[in-house]
């Protein structure tokens, strides 16, 4: 009778390969080496015609767990462990653990779905754990993954590919085409070692019904032994025309009999790669991995938000980012997993605003002070329309009580730092400190001098070196500080103290504004100049550097308006879209290098009419030393063997400040011609005498940073020039050149550049603090307004994800956002 059958073991074992997702790792061995003991054991007494009747229907015998698919084992589990269940379960009642909880996991009588795991208590995600967990990845492998940023299990399912290529063009041999790639199922006729070149190679002759057509695999002899006469392949690739003939060369190739092609028939993924990782390795180990882990994933959006949205279900879409059935499935998958990245990054920087708004009040300023007209009456012009609109909206948000969190964009030269400078001197009016943060020393340094310039139109300036005091404009002398990275230390501790007792009212500098050790008595306004060479990160240092001031930060790289929202999500928006009156075209022409004689010779007539010329040594990533490096040997060629009756000057990032001051002040003062540099003067340098402005191998330069190059001359009343050296610029490389000749707006052209680069690009460096986005493109603005509109309606519903629905939600966030939000996890 069956009462003498012990289930226990084998439905613990089943629940458990379930737990671990079908992965066929239940048991050491296997599961069907188990299945094959437990029979053993247990079939002498099976006397039941129902049991006979299961391994008879679900286990016959060439019955293999193991080359089963996944569906298939999850389908053979859910039988056997339902059939014993059911059947079982009154025969033997007393044998049958009870089909509830186990203490410790989740159910386990049914197939989890997705709505259910969503339900179930918290239990720490397997996905964390390193990745070699996973089957076939040994410490060294795992080392190789690690190049690539895969440490956990999670890393490894969003290691998309690169892309894929589309081999699901499945042809007779008859019907192939030269120079497309095509897949072919046919037979290996013959396969031998050939030597073209002198490279031992394998050859095979294939044929199906329609004819034969070679194939060539380079430099793999082995291949000749694993083709064997008469097997079966699918073969996939491009067709060279070789005498006449068809061939395929180094194609992708597999054995037909592969229940699930991975690298032949299909669109087959590229994976990045790395020294000691080979295309079909990683194919097949991702294959594997990812039939057994898929199942692991849960979905943290709520369900009906992917109801709603047209969503692909998490799992559903990570296996289709990989191995997709077609390329419609490839595209719900990109949709699904770049609306995550942009959805997550909404609501994080949406919260972070709320928190920020509500940790302490904000400062009201009285608005109505009189110092910031008597400044601007002192200017030598008027604002422009966009410059008095934005100070306006700058104004309104002073006053309130809620602390203003504004970014300011404007085109280069369309005069932000006015603007600036008029907010900082309300807040000095207010008795309030105001910070100026610029991303250089260079900048900081020309900030500190030309606001002091304005400020000397309408008052006496006394002081010099870091601090210049403005009497007669408050009731104690207006004082300006300039505080850098590498002033002296004994003066910096003299600057810090100074500004600790309030005794500064504005401080511009770098960096060294956030650093420990500045604090500020009473900091009303923070203005951080060029916004996106910082990130999140050092804006919240800044902020927290007050009591919570108003903090205005300012681009001259135009970002598209979706973009903005994206990243600076936590920021109101004000736009100054209109340059002041006069601003003249700047005559910008790319050349090849043969010409470039022609363009020293045009250098050298500006030079001689008394004006001045910037060149730009070419962009080389590899770190700021060898970028020096590189500048220093350019501007020895160009003193000695082109311009040596000029004088030049060298400005690089590697150069301590005090060079860099006065080789700035040299070229300010017109004592030098022409300076080379790096391409650290690419930000807010004012030089108004300097009308040519030449980059070398431009091509390498995205559009808006060429902008703001170009945007260094064309500062003064003399009619300036661009030149733009470029070799062999790719065709894309002649369409941005074109581009950038042909137009003068910076908005234009930083859409241009986005289309056409990518996001990761266009910022050059990633935004510090903001979680990564890899598979949203910023130029998809459809999805990343249903992903700002979705996380506004959470936010509204929800705001700190406490509903049972949204605690995966809560989850992921925290750990995208890491520790910056621990209180969601
Ligand atoms: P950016 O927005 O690139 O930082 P700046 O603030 O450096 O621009 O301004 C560029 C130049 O234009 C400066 O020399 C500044 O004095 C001048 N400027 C600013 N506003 C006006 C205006 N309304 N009319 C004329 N010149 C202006
Ligand atoms: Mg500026």
């Amino acid at each position: 009778m069956l009462k003498s059958i012990d289930f226990a073991p084998l439905r613990k074992v089943l629940e458990l390969e379930r737990l671990k997702g079908y992965s066929d790792t239940a048991v050491i061995g296997g599961l069907d080496r188990f299945l094959k003991n437990w029979r053993a054991k247990t079939g002498k007494s099976i006397t039941s015609p129902k049991i006979n009747k299961l391994f008879k229907e679900l286990q016959p015998g060439d019955f293999s767990y193991a080359a089963l698919g996944l569906r298939q084992r999850q389908a053979w589990i859910d039988s056997v462990i339902n059939f014993i269940t059911k059947d079982g379960k009154s025969e033997s009642a007393a044998k049958i653990p009870s089909p509830t909880r186990t203490n410790t996991g989740p159910r386990v009588f049914k197939t989890p779905s997705y709505s259910e795991k969503r339900r179930s208590p918290t239990v720490k995600s397997p996905l964390g754990d390193p990745v070699t967990v996973v089957k076939g990845i040994s410490e060294t492998l795992a080392k190789k993954f690690h190049k690539l940023g895969v440490k956990t299990v999670r890393d490894l399912l969003y290691l998309f590919p690169n892309r894929h290529l589309d081999y699901s063009q499945k042809k007779h041999i008859s019907q192939l085409v030269a120079g497309e790639e095509q897949t072919i199922v046919a037979h290996v006729w013959e396969a031998r070692v050939t030597m073209p070149g002198g490279r031992r190679s394998t050859e095979a002759t294939l044929g199906d019904e329609t004819g034969n057509v070679r194939a060539v695999w380079f430099n793999n002899p082995y291949l000749a032994k694993t083709l064997a006469v008469n097997s079966r392949v699918v073969i996939s690739g491009r067709v060279s025309i070789f005498h006449g003939r068809p061939v395929f060369e180094s194609p992708e190739w597999e054995f037909a009999e592969e229940e699930d092609l991975t690298h032949t028939g299909r669109l087959v993924p590229l994976y990045p790669l790395t020294a000691g990782l080979h295309p079909r390795q990683v194919r097949r180990l991702m294959k594997q991995f990812l039939d057994r882990w898929i199942p692991q994933v849960t979905d943290f959006l709520p369900p009906e938000l992917l109801l709603r949205d047209g969503l692909l279900e998490l799992p559903e879409a990570i296996s289709q980012a990989h191995y997709p059935v077609n390329a419609e499935r490839k595209d719900r998958a990109r949709v699904r997993l770049a609306f995550d990245e942009l959805f997550l990054l909404q609501l994080g920087v949406i919260k972070k605003k709320r928190d920020w708004q509500q940790s302490q009040p904000g400062h009201p300023f009285n608005t109505r002070v009189p110092l910031p007209d008597t400044f601007l009456r002192s200017l030598p012009f008027k604002l422009t329309s966009a410059q008095r609109r934005v100070l306006d909206e700058i104004l309104a948000d002073l006053q309130k009580s809620l602390p203003m969190s504004r970014l300011l964009q404007g085109d280069v030269g369309s005069g932000k730092t006015v603007v600036a400078t008029a907010a900082l001197l309300v807040a000095a009016a207010n008795g309030y400190q105001g910070a100026f943060m610029a991303p250089t020393e260079i900048l900081a340094e020309q900030h500190f001098q030309s606001i002091s310039e304005m400020l000397s139109r309408l008052a006496e300036k006394s002081g010099e070196g870091p601090i210049y005091r403005f009497s007669g404009l408050l009731p104690h002398p207006l004082t300006l500080a300039l505080l850098v990275g590498d002033a002296k230390q004994f003066r910096k501790q003299e600057l810090h103290r100074q500004i600790l007792e309030g005794d500064v009212d504005i401080a511009i500098g770098t960096h060294a504004l956030i650093q420990k050790g500045v604090e500020f008595r009473r900091l009303g306004l923070a203005v951080v100049d060029e916004q996106h060479r910082f990130g999140v990160e050092q804006r919240s240092a800044l902020r927290q550097k007050g009591f919570n001031p108003h903090m205005l930060v300012m681009t001259a790289t135009p970002i598209p308006r979706t973009l903005a929202l994206t990243l600076y999500g936590d920021l109101d928006l004000s736009v100054i879209d209109e340059l002041p009156p006069g601003r003249q075209m700047i005559k910008t022409k790319w050349l090849e290098p043969a010409k470039v004689d022609s363009a020293y010779n045009f250098i050298r007539r500006q030079v001689a009419e008394g004006h001045q010329a910037f060149i730009i040594c070419p962009l080389i990533e590899e770190s700021e030393a060898v970028q020096a490096r590189a500048a220093v040997t350019e501007y020895e060629r160009l003193s000695r063997a082109v311009f040596s009756d000029l004088r030049l000057g060298l400005l690089h990032g590697q150069m301590p400040a005090a060079e860099k001051d006065e080789v700035m002040r040299r070229f300010r003062s017109g004592e030098l011609n022409i300076m080379v540099s790096t391409p650290v003067v690419e930000v807010g340098i004012d030089v108004p005498n300097a009308t040519v402005m030449m980059v070398e191998s431009a091509d390498r330069f995205g559009l808006a940073q060429l902008h703001q190059f170009r945007g260094r001359v064309g500062r003064g009343p003399a009619q300036s020039y661009c030149i733009l050296l470029a070799e062999n610029p790719s065709l894309v490389g002649q369409q941005r050149l074109d581009i950038i000749e042909s137009t003068q707006n910076g908005f234009t052209l930083a859409e241009a550049d986005l289309n056409m680069r990518g996001p990761g690009e266009f910022f050059g460096t990633r935004q510090s603090g903001l979680p990564d986005l890899r598979m949203a493109r910023l130029t998809d603005v459809a999805l990343l307004e249903l992903a700002r509109r979705e996380a506004l309606s959470l936010f509204a519903q929800d705001p700190d994800l406490k509903a049972a629905k949204h605690r995966l939600l809560a989850q992921e966030m925290a750990r995208v956002w890491k520790e910056a939000m621990t209180e969601w996890s």
